[in-house]
């Protein structure tokens, strides 16, 4: 039976040594809630490292914790002191963490780090392949398993892979710094589908996919070698129903039910009738703007003193990290803020900022929530966070006003929330008092429509979308009719060219023969192909075509001297070894002297694109241009084209990063029956071909022919290989056999 396997940095569960002795408890955190049905379903199995080094266990405690976790339906991947200070500490939180979270100047490159990361992510890809069988599917998780799914599908080319990431993905500008970049992105591309919180870093990490290792982009697909690759964005939610429920609880307990810190909430509220609490809650972090949001509320105290003395921010940040250095100095800066804050404004009865450095259990976490008049969650950049959406969560008379920075993945999907932009301490101290100020009604009208949409969207509608959408892209492949260019098919290919009296072989040449250079000139054949050519020419009984779009000048002195069979400028000429160059239409080409300059105007306007001018068409060129302006520049020269070319004289072709008007009574597929009807005693025909151009003549080819297209994408081919490699090992197989 098939089953799920759910990988990420760390098990969902405690696993603790106490004088020798393991203790283990489930974790309840956001991730193991979601994965909670995935997980328990079937023969469900999660990896991940279970808290202890190699090194606090002996033997004896190792074989404990594998059978302990095991029962939990979970397998531990064994690490050393050494991977968790340079994979962990290092390469995951001092590189990727900051750098993805646009904090460059924290950033470490350190080769060393990248060496561990490398090594533990193929330490998890072993625990994953002793348990991993076909038919399975696999859910990476997170930043620290970057490298995961290239390593598993190495070995499992079938598997279903998907992969989350759990904070932001950079824009390029960011990411393009980074050393390993092409390495990280091919490492990710190994999975089926690649989910993000949000659109924009979905966005950002398409950008890079296409700048860096410069693939097809078609929308949120990725033609990456024979596969698609599906990138979408799945806003990962809470447990709503978990904290909507324990507020409503909380709210019925009688005052003797209550716990010490909400005694101690209550104190506060009761001094005065307007007397507010504001709230915030975030992990010790530099990316959660703790210094920034202590001064804003500063600054409100001073910029509206009637606040003084009636309002109290309480900020638990929860220790994180704490051997890092950045951590450690920012717990000092907020520490000595926090300090001078108080120590400036407090009297007798007030102190303005209440402040708690530790975690707090789940049930004081409620008293928080749902004591606090107003939740400031003003991160400068957070992946989503989901303390905003517990705080609204717990509303249960849909009182309350949430203020969140726009930097948060969570606004979003959050815009009835006050959204500020952190760094604006004006419109943060305005938005407080607007907060505070803020009629019962409006905040209820507003925490109704965020409330409907977080129970709707709750993390196990999270997890289900992204199941969900990780089966649809096993469909994905079918979109592409071709087969693969099996060795039988091969074989049984290569066994009726054997017995063939007449066999056509028409060879496409750019991106089919030979690969493509940033300039077409330079792309001219080398010896190994001439030879290949030669001896596929002599072949008795075979007529080898090579029919390309580049003109007859080209062709003519790259191979004029064999004698070899030529069609070319997409079909206008024929050269054969008896009659030399003849004409096979008849075409005006007066029409390039109007569509030459606007061609040079978006040249002028698109570094790094060119004009190819040949006989009987113009070619625009944009192999070099920034992909993503190449694409919008494309979109425009269609329009432009398309109202100028009214009548059906000239049509426009798209290639592989090449644009191409030619007058429409020429195709390759033309040519190709022009040959056909002229000599009909072939018994053998072949077609191979890379781009949109050599359709005309896989269309134009009679069912039981061989035709080829050379990628993984959309065609009326039979079967496709996936490089020139591949190309030149089929193609080398066809002489000597006959
Ligand atoms: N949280 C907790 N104990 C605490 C404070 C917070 O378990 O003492 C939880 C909180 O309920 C939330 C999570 O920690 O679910 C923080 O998630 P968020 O996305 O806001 O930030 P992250 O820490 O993932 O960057």
């Amino acid at each position: 039976m098939s089953k799920t396997i759910i990988v990420s940095n760390r098990l969902p569960l405690q696993v603790k040594l106490q004088d020798e002795q393991l203790q283990i408890t489930p974790s309840v955190g956001g991730l193991a809630t979601g994965m909670k049905s995935v997980h328990s379903e079937g023969n469900g199995l999660w990896i991940g490292w279970s808290g202890l080094t190699e090194e606090e266990l002996n033997d004896q405690l190792k074989e404990e914790v594998k059978v302990a976790v095991r029962k939990e339906k979970c397998a531990t991947v064994p690490l050393t002191g050494e991977d968790i200070d340079k994979f962990y500490f290092g390469f995951s939180n001092r590189t990727l963490w900051p750098l993805f979270h646009y904090f460059m100047e924290y950033t470490e490159f350190e080769k060393d780090y990248w060496d561990s990361y490398k090594t533990v992510n193929e330490k998890f890809a072993k625990v994953v392949l002793d348990h991993a069988e076909d038919g399975d599917t696999i859910w990476v998780h997170d930043y620290q398993l970057l490298l995961l799914p290239k390593l598993i599908r190495e070995s499992k080319p079938d598997i279903s892979i998907g992969f989350f990431l759990h904070i932001p993905f950079p824009s390029y500008e960011i990411f393009r710094t980074f050393p390993w970049r092409e390495e990280v992105l091919e490492g990710m591309l190994g999975s089926d589908l690649l989910g993000f919180h949000t659109y924009d870093y979905e966005r950002h990490f398409l950008s890079s996919v296409k700048r860096i290792l410069r693939l097809e982009v078609n929308f949120n697909e990725i033609v990456y070698k024979d596969r698609i690759i599906k990138v979408d964005s799945f806003p990962m939610g809470i447990d709503y129903d978990k904290f909507h429920e324990a507020a409503r609880e909380h709210l019925e307990k009688s005052p003797s039910e209550r716990s010490d810190l909400q005694r101690r909430l209550d104190d506060h509220i009761q001094t005065d009738e307007d007397t507010k609490l504001i709230l915030s809650i975030d992990r010790m972090d530099y990316t959660k703007g703790i210094p920034n949001r202590i001064r804003a509320f500063e600054y409100f105290l001073n910029k509206y003193p009637q606040f003084k003395q009636k309002v109290r921010l309480v900020m638990l940040a929860v220790p994180s990290r704490s051997n890092v250095p950045q951590y450690q100095l920012l717990k000092k800066e907020t520490d000595e803020l926090v300090g001078r804050i108080n120590g400036q404004f407090a009297t007798v009865s007030w102190t303005p900022i209440w402040y708690f450095y530790r975690s707090l259990p789940f049930h004081n976490l409620i008293d928080l929530y749902t004591s606090s008049d107003v939740a400031l969650i003003t991160p400068v950049r957070d992946g989503m966070n989901l303390v905003a959406k517990e705080y609204i969560a717990t509303r249960v008379k849909k009182d309350g006003v949430l203020i969140l920075s726009e930097m948060a993945g969570a606004a979003q999907e959050m815009n009835e929330a006050l959204l500020i932009n952190p760094n604006n301490f004006e419109d943060l101290a305005d938005s407080i008092k607007q907060a505070l100020e803020m009629p019962v009604k409006e905040q209820k009208k507003r925490n109704k429509v965020l409330q409907k949409r977080l129970r709707r969207y709750s993390i196990d509608k999270w997890a289900a979308e992204f199941f969900r959408s990780l089966k649809a892209t096993q469909n994905l492949g079918q979109v592409i009719v071709a087969q693969r260019m099996s060795q039988e098919t091969e074989q049984k290919m290569l066994g009726e060219f054997k017995s063939a009296n007449r066999s056509l072989m028409m060879l496409d040449y750019d991106g089919t023969l030979t690969g493509f250079r940033d300039n077409p000139e330079d792309a001219g054949p080398d010896e190994r192909l001439i030879a290949l050519l030669k001896k596929i020419h002599e072949i008795p009984g075979n007529d080898m075509v090579i029919i390309s779009g580049r003109d007859r000048k080209t062709l003519e002195k790259w191979f004029g001297k064999y004698g070899f069979t030529m069609i070319t400028d997409h079909g206008v000429w024929l050269h054969t070894a008896e009659k030399g160059w003849e004409s096979l239409e008849r075409i005006r080409t007066e029409w390039m002297e109007n569509i030459r300059p606007i061609l040079e105007t978006f040249v002028d306007r698109t570094p790094g694109t060119f004009i190819e001018e040949k006989n009987y068409s113009l070619a625009w060129h944009y192999r070099k241009a920034d992909p993503e302006l190449a694409e919008i520049r494309v979109m425009e020269l269609n329009t432009v084209l398309t109202s100028l070319i009214s009548n059906n004289e000239l049509s426009v072709l798209k290639g592989n990063k090449v644009t191409e008007i030619k007058s429409s009574n020429v195709n390759k597929g033309r040519a190709l029956s022009r040959l056909l009807s002229q000599n009909d005693t072939y018994d053998f025909l072949f077609a191979i071909g890379d781009d949109w151009t050599d359709e005309y003549m896989f269309e134009e080819m009679p069912e039981d022919a061989y035709t080829v297209k050379v990628g993984y994408q959309k065609t009326k081919a039979r079967y496709y290989v996936r490089t020139n490699e591949q190309v030149h090992q089929l193609l080398e197989k066809f002489p000597g056999i006959r």
